[in-house]
Order: structure tokens, then sequence, then C-alpha cells
């Protein structure tokens, strides 16, 4: 009723006849009109490409004959949560990586849930939920430790905006780029992969698939939605996403989808650098991140995701063996179940670039330790328009830095007490990794492993004899220890 109204007043000569100050007022007090209009033509436009969408997806189905997912290996919070939904007379499905992973035989790592609840109907279900951002409203319910995310099944939109696209998506990191709410075969061709675009409905247990993911997961490839070069502009994390995904799975990568990644990669810049600290994280502590980073490379984004580290591999050889070493060790660790730091997988990855900063500002006469602290804060501050690292990570990896400076001191009681100190064993891996590789360490990494296995008394003997090594090296400085300065150097 009242959009006729605006546009008669809009079109009304009167309108025209105002003075210029006027209009301007009109045109303030006409915002809320102008942002209604959108509204109504963004509902217009949804609406109308219903009618393309219910065209594209092809329904395929897999009745639970025919699929491994059974109820009782899917999470009890996932579970509560699929229930509940339905019985508030919503639809519910499973979705994304946990029906992908499991029909392929593997541990689902989480579990999303998408329903066509709004983020208001469902968080009036649960007493444990939180809705996440505010134009683009997700839920998180917590169970424990556990946190399933519920997407409202996503409409179509066709309105892009670049600058806004950089922070619209779901912890999970999916694109959201309005709160557009659709049907489950829209939602199914806003997502990235076929194969992540499969639903298990807990009612009838029965997998339902709009974009041939079933077809794609058998013939083991990874193949994105719609126009490839389109997607990934609208998202360029989906580069990321499609290596990780390609390395996780052993998956081939359809041409169209490969193809323009090299083109595309410098797209990387665009994304928020908070973001990537994520998306980066994932792309290495899954398991695959030898594969993973030689992916990187070859497709030209790791230089997006590490400049520094990544000139660095032109002029120092060994800087490429380190970081291979490193993923090596990463997955190493990741099979036997143990944990991996972010500060140490991020302290080894940016390792290649500060060296070299390192090595200018001694070159240029600044003592080692302060030259350790600058390079780190220059080659951080360049790195956070890249990948902005939460202090709780940058602080640790920049004490491992630190400490490979500190490691070679060792006499008197200093051993024992670098031993308690909490950032050691990072520390200490972080030396061995590098005399692993070549670099030029003295054998102190070596020297660290008998110590730590040594008795006391062995330990002290250790450590004496190191006092003599270093009284015969260091000659005429020594003779006079009490006038010594406090062992204050770094
Ligand atoms: P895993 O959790 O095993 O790493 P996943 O496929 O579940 O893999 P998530 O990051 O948990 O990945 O995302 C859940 C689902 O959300 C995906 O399967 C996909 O359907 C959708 N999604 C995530 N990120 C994007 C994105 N950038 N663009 C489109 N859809 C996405
Ligand atoms: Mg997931």
């Amino acid at each position: 009723m009242c959009f006729p109204l605006f546009c008669f007043v809009l079109l009304s000569p009167s309108y025209f006849a105002l003075p210029h100050r006027s209009v301007k007022l009109l045109h303030l007090s006409f915002a809320p009109w102008v942002k209604m209009i959108k509204g109504i033509t963004s509902y217009i436009k949804t609406r109308m490409s219903k009618q393309a969408v219910v065209n594209t997806p092809q329904l395929q189905i897999l009745p639970p004959s025919k699929h491994p997912i059974s109820t009782h290996e899917i999470h009890e919070g996932a579970l509560k949560v699929l229930y509940r939904l339905q019985k508030g007379g919503f639809q519910a499905f499973l979705v994304g990586g946990c029906i992908r992973d499991r029909l392929l035989g593997k541990k689902p790592k989480d579990f999303d849930v998408a329903t066509n609840a709004t983020p208001e109907e469902v968080i009036e279900l649960f007493r444990n939920a939180r809705m996440i951002g505010r134009r683009f409203r997700i839920v998180h319910v917590r169970f424990g430790r556990e946190v399933i995310e519920v997407t409202t099944f996503r409409g179509q939109t066709d309105e892009y905006d670049e600058k806004d696209d950089r922070t619209l998506q779901s912890d999970a990191g999916m694109l959201l780029r309005d709160n557009v709410w659709g049907s489950i075969e829209e939602d199914a061709i806003r997502r990235d992969f076929t194969i992540n675009a499969l639903y298990y409905n807990i009612a009838d247990r029965v997998v339902y698939d709009y974009t041939s993911g079933l077809t794609d997961l058998d013939n083991r490839v990874l193949r994105l939605i719609g126009d490839p070069v389109t997607r990934y502009r609208e998202d360029p994390v989906r580069m990321l996403r499609a290596i990780r995904f390609a390395a996780k799975l052993g998956f081939t990568l359809e041409a169209s989808t490969e193809a323009p990644i090299r083109e595309q990669a410098n797209l990387l810049l665009q994304v928020a650098p908070a973001r990537m600290f994520d998306e980066v994280l994932k792309l290495f502590l899954g398991g695959q991140a030898l594969d993973t980073f030689n992916l990187l490379l070859e497709y030209g984004l790791f230089a997006f995701l590490f400049p520094a580290s990544h000139e660095a591999f032109k002029t120092n050889p060994l800087a490429l063996t380190l970081l291979e070493q490193a993923m090596i060790n990463t997955d190493t660790r990741i099979s036997e179940g143990k944990t991996v730091s972010p500060a140490f997988l991020y302290a080894a990855l940016l390792w290649p670039g500060l060296e070299q900063i390192y090595t200018y500002l001694q070159n240029n006469g600044m003592p080692p330790l302060p030259a350790m602290q600058q390079a780190a804060y220059r080659l951080l501050e360049r790195q956070n328009q890249h990948i902005t690292m939460p202090k709780r990570f940058s602080f640790p990896m920049r004490e491992i830095w630190d400490l490979q400076l500190k490691l070679p001191k060792r006499q008197g009681k200093k051993a024992w007490v670098m031993l308690q100190m909490p950032r050691f064993r990072a520390a200490y891996d972080f030396l061995l990794l590098r005399e692993m590789v070549g670099e030029a360490t003295d054998g102190v990494a070596a020297w660290w492993t008998d110590f730590q296995e040594a008795s006391e008394t062995e330990q002290q003997k250790m450590i004496a004899s190191l006092g003599r090594k270093q009284d015969k090296k260091s000659g005429s400085r020594r003779r006079n220890p009490r006038r010594r300065k406090p062992a204050s150097t770094y």
C-alpha cells in the first residue's frame, strides 16, 4: 500500500517543483522507503529465480538400504536438533561434510544442520542456542564442547556487494550473502561443491542429492556447483577449499573447477585476513598437510597466503625443504592422534621469510635478539594484510622464534631453567626441525635430546663439559667471571 504512494509522491510534478534543499530533505526522509523498495525488488527477484532453480537440480535419492549412515553414529546433539526441529513442524537435514565423509566410509569431523526454520524459530526451540552474526544469521546450538551449526536454507539472490562479501559467512565458512531464505533446492545450489550438497533426512533415512553429488562422489571428482569463475569471485576461499578437499579426499578437480584457480589466485587478497587464519589452519590440520602444501604451490595460491616465505624459496633451497618437513611432521603427529599447535605451525610457515629479514638486519649491525624481534615485527606487519593471527597464537609463535637464539645458551643453570619454560618443548621441536633439514644449528637440538633423556648426574656432566668447551672458545672473556654482565645478552 505504501509503495504506490511513494511512487506517486516521487513522480508527482510537485516533487520536481520543490527547491533543491527541500528535495535533499525529502531524499533523507525517503531513505527507509528506498530500503524497502530494495527489499521488495530482492524478494521479487528471489521469487522469479525460483523457476530457474527448480529446473536446474535433478533430484536423486539414496534409500537407507544403499548407504551406511545409521542413526546411532550421528552425534547426539545433532540428533536432538534434528528431532526437535522436525517435531516443531520444520524440515531438518544433516548436510555437508558429515554426509560426504560418511558415504566415503570416513569419520565425520562435525555435523551441520540445514532447516527451513528461520534463525529466530530455531532459537525459540533451544535454550542452548545462540544467534551468530547480525545481518547474516545462523544459529549455534551448544552441547558441552560440541557446537551444532544450524543454517536456514539460503535462497537465491543476485545482489552482489563485493565489499560486504568479505564478512558474510558462517563459522563453517559458508558464504551467506543475505538473509534471503529459500527452499532446500535453492540451498543446495548455494553450497560449494556437489559432494558437499548432500542432505540426509533423519525421518526417512534417505540421502537427497540435487546436484549430482552422488555421481561425483562415486567418480571421486570435486566439482564446483554453478559457474566456477563466478563462484570463486563470489568467495575466493572456495579455491582453498578446492585444494583442501582434493588433498583430504584424494579427489580429482573437475576440469572447469580447476581451470580458473591459477588465474584467480590473486582474489585471495580480497578475503578478510581474520577469516583466512581459520581457513589456513584447516588446510594444514586435516592430516594431508604435505599434499595440500604441494597443491597450494602448484596452483599459485601459496604466494598469496605467505608471500615472504614464497619469495624466500627462490633464494634459499632449505626454506622449501623446511616447510616440506614441517608438513610431514604435522601429518605424522595427526595420524598418531597428537595435537599440532597453531603457533608451531605458523612459526614454521613464516620462518623462511623471517630468516631473510633477520639476516638482513644482522648484516646491518643489529645484535641477534633485537634483530629477531624486529624481523618478527616487520614480517607480521606485512603478513597481517594476508592472514591476521590472533594474539594468543602470535605471542607463543614469537617465543618459539626467540628461543631459537636462547636454546644454544645452556651454561650454568640455564639449561634447567629453560627446561621448565612453557614454550620449551615447542621451541626444541622447532630447533629439531631446523636441524633435521640441515640448517646450521651446531647440533644444539641433538644435545637437548640427550639432555632430556639423561640422569641428573649425566646432565651435570653435560653442562660442565659445555662450560669447558665454552671456556676454551671464549678465552679471555672468561678470565674474570665476576665482572661479566649478568646473562642478559638476550
Ligand atoms: P569439513 O567440516 O569436513 O572440513 P565441510 O564440507 O563440512 O568439511 P564446513 O566448512 O564444515 O565444510 O562447511 C559445511 C558446509 O557448508 C559445506 O559442506 C558446504 O556445503 C557449505 N559451505 C562451507 N563453506 C562454503 C563456501 N565458502 N561456499 C559455499 N558453501 C560452503
Ligand atoms: Mg563440516
